[in-house]
């Protein structure tokens, strides 16, 4: 999350331009080269390899009792004590529970949805007065000040993101569950594309954690977060347990009953 970090980290710096005058230090130049050289080494790992070239099992895809690892992805019959020979996670031909452990986590995270987005998620003390922000109103402020390009990346990173995230897996847990007929490898790419935007929901709360810490002094001026902020970090970590919960498996076994009741 180094990337959506440093976006956070950019934010952060624009907006306290309202209250203080923001320099470039050499920390950030070594900062935005870390996380460069991070993203580069993430892009470029191959686990598959590493898996292979520190634990070599060989794949054992025809054999009857074989299962697909989760986590590793390695195929083969379970150990004795029921777990994956390379990684030792719980080995399961289908994930238990897993339609009702992401639809539980979805609705919890609907549910919390609704005070994160009408309470105030950051309060501001400028020489003893209280000024709240919703995450709506901070994102109409930011249009007021003229960042017209912040706007647009918290609207769509805390606003948009969690919605979009919600209503594709709702979607696909009804496809599932209705063994709908829709092609599986779009289901698939759909449920790439939730896991890859959910973290940057963490946005905001990264850019308020920042604003936290750089803004304070005493009664002068503080910065803190609101009630709501608890209530979307609760609400984000849920939309990225339901994903994480989502057996993909089932989506291939939904199509294949489809089929088979045609
Ligand atoms: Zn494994």
């Amino acid at each position: 999350m180094l990337d959506v970090y440093l976006i956070g980290l950019g934010i952060a710096a624009i907006k306290m331009q309202d209250y203080a005058s923001v320099f470039l230090g050499n920390g950030l130049i070594a900062f935005i080269t870390m996380t460069v050289i991070s993203l580069l080494i993430l892009i470029h790992l191959n686990v598959e390899q590493l898996w292979q070239l520190f634990y070599p099992k060989k794949e054992q895809a025809n054999d009857p009792h074989a299962l697909t690892c989760q986590a590793c992805h390695y195929t083969g019959p379970a150990n004795s004590r029921g777990v994956c020979q390379r990684c030792h996670r719980p080995l399961h031909y289908r994930e238990p529970y897993s339609l009702q452990k992401t639809w539980a986590a979805l609705i919890a995270a609907m549910i919390l949805l609704f005070p994160a987005n009408l309470m105030p998620i950051s309060v501001v003390y400028l020489n003893g007065q209280r000024m709240e922000d919703t995450i709506y109103s901070g994102v109409v402020s930011l249009i007021e000040s003229g960042n017209w390009p912040i706007a647009i990346i918290v609207f769509i990173a805390s606003i948009l993101v969690p919605f979009i995230k919600i209503l594709i897996m709702i979607l696909l847990l009804c496809s599932i569950q209705r063994c709908s007929q829709t092609d599986p490898v779009l289901r698939m790419k759909l449920l790439k594309f939730v896991t890859w935007i959910g973290r940057w929901s963490m946005l905001d709360l990264f850019v308020i954690a920042l604003m936290m810490t750089l803004i304070n002094r005493d009664q002068l001026m503080s910065f803190t977060m609101g009630p709501a902020a608890l209530f979307f970090g609760i609400a984000v970590i849920l939309t990225i347990l339901a994903v994480e919960w989502l057996d993909s498996r089932l989506i291939w076994d939904s199509y294949g009953k489809s089929k088979s009741t045609k």
